[in-house]
């Protein structure tokens, strides 16, 4: 295999770095500056929104899920810094809904 640098498979799952929750699967964020990829996979640098705790996580050059550093957040383009709130919006009302089911 070499140096290639497949697509990850995220069937092997990915830790949140936020709430450890095992993520087995990934929204593609698409914006103007991260246009859609062939492989329908991310790659190193890309963002996601955990599904379980909302929180912006980022791949890193190992494709190991990790919280953004201040210098990542500042090279968020504003548009897809305003797509990455709306999806963290939606996500935390989807656990509200799920969380209000239970009682
Ligand atoms: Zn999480």
């Amino acid at each position: 295999m070499g140096t290639m640098h497949n697509a990850k498979q995220l069937s092997k799952g990915d830790l949140c770095p936020y709430c450890k929750a095992d993520l087995d699967g990934v929204s593609e964020i698409e914006s103007e500056s991260r246009p859609h990829r062939e492989s329908n996979q991310p790659g190193p640098g890309d963002y996601t929104i955990c599904v379980h705790c909302a929180g912006l996580c980022v791949w890193d050059e190992d494709m190991n899920l990790q919280k953004p550093t201040p210098e990542e957040l500042d090279r968020i383009d504003p548009k897809t810094r305003a797509l990455l709130c709306t999806v963290s919006e939606v996500a935390r009302q989807a656990q509200a809904r799920s969380k209000s089911h239970l009682n």
